[in-house]
């Protein structure tokens, strides 16, 4: 096991070669590292600006070995990975952060709520929904409309199906296939804020200024930031995240998504224990990005500032909408971020601009 700091020329694992991947692997070469990615994808967009990725499944077990032996300290940029590659990679002599009570935390909405519950974050309402008959008493008790969402695997909307009357129960519980699930009582909410936070190997916390978050058919569109939240609410968002980052002793970035109520109240939508799309803006407004932060953390560096210089509006390029880069490029405001991603699928995240709207 290596020793903390971790020096420039130490190598960092990645699980996932997606375009998160891709960002922390930018910012990890800008401070010297070397990166090396696993993902079953040959060729991903995180792959092929590293110095190496090794082409596997995520439980693989001999691949988890050969990445444990090759990196001083392993992350990942998305939250579904098995915790048993986990610990073989600890088995391997790597580091790895965030630790696996994040990650055990973040994969199950139960469990996800009650931990936040249980550090002061407040949530919506939930019960535990297991059968058709757990559904119709949750529907009683929490009232409607409510939405009923599976525990583990949904994102981006998916997963996820809303109950406007009680005769829909049936049929809601059928479009999840009868999944263990949660119903979550409607959030009346008037903005989707979210902060984004980071916690060193020493405790040390770091909170960007909150971003405001437009969605289009389930999918993040546009974060603006920094928000116009009052003082008190950018306090209340900060006690929010640095409870949630000690109370799951964490390391890195994570990102908490936000429902703002008419009187100012921020519940808790979920958290992400990873950088995160609503943090894009933080690579022009902030003079340390969220990346590079994630890669401080994980390093054992101290962590670097997030005052923002700039308000920043980014917009995510979904599908052909990247083709958008012609025009965009001759635009002096915008600074494009491209996933380096062949096929641009319907849906797809295959870019983000960020555009500098003035100082902050
Ligand atoms: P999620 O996958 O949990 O982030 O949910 C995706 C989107 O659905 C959120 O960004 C909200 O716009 C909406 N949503 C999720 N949960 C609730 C809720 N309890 N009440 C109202 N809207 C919600």
């Amino acid at each position: 096991m290596s020793d903390l700091p971790l020096p420039p020329g130490s190598t960092l694992g990645v699980l996932g070669g997606g375009q998160l991947g891709r960002m922390i692997s930018q910012a990890a070469s800008r401070l010297g590292f070397d990166v090396v990615i696993l993902d079953p994808e040959a060729d991903s967009p995180a792959g092929r600006v590293s110095a190496a990725q090794i082409v596997a499944g995520y439980d693989d077990p001999d691949a988890l070995t050969r990445l444990g032996r090759l990196c001083d300290v392993v992350t990942f940029e998305f939250e579904n990975v098995p915790a048993a590659s986990i610990e073989r990679l600890a088995e391997a002599g790597a580091l790895v952060a965030p630790g696996p009570t994040a990650l055990r935390v973040a994969q199950d909405r139960v469990d996800e709520k009650t931990f936040l519950n249980a550090v002061g974050a407040t949530t919506v309402d939930f019960a535990v929904v297991d059968t058709l008959s757990d559904l119709d008493e949750a529907v009683a008790v929490i009232g409607l409309p409510a939405l009923l969402k599976t525990r583990r695997e949904g994102y981006d909307g998916k997963g996820q199906v809303w109950i406007r009357d009680a005769a829909e129960t049936a049929a809601a519980f059928e479009a999840i296939s009868g999944r263990p699930a949660i119903l979550e009582a409607a959030a009346a909410f008037t903005r989707e804020l979210s902060v984004i936070a980071a916690r060193d190997r020493d405790g040390a916390v770091a909170v960007y200024p909150l971003g405001e978050n437009r969605h289009a058919n389930g999918v993040l569109k546009i974060t603006l930031a920094p928000a116009e939240v009052s003082a008190a609410g950018q306090a209340r968002a900060h006690e929010i995240a640095e409870a949630i980052l000690d109370g799951l002793d964490y390391v890195g970035v994570l990102g908490v998504e936000l429902f703002e109520l008419a009187d100012g109240t921020l519940l808790v939508n979920e958290i992400a224990p990873r950088v995160h799309n609503t943090g894009h803006w933080t690579q022009d407004g902030c003079v340390c990005d969220q990346f590079e932060q994630h890669v401080r953390a994980v390093v054992g560096w101290p962590l670097g500032p997030t005052a923002a210089h700039a308000r920043v509006e980014m917009t995510n390029l979904l599908g052909d909408e990247v083709e958008a880069w012609r025009d965009l490029a001759s635009d002096p405001a915008v600074r494009l971020h491209l996933y380096g991603k062949a096929e641009a699928r319907p849906g797809r995240k295959m870019a983000h601009v960020n555009r500098v709207l003035g100082s902050a």
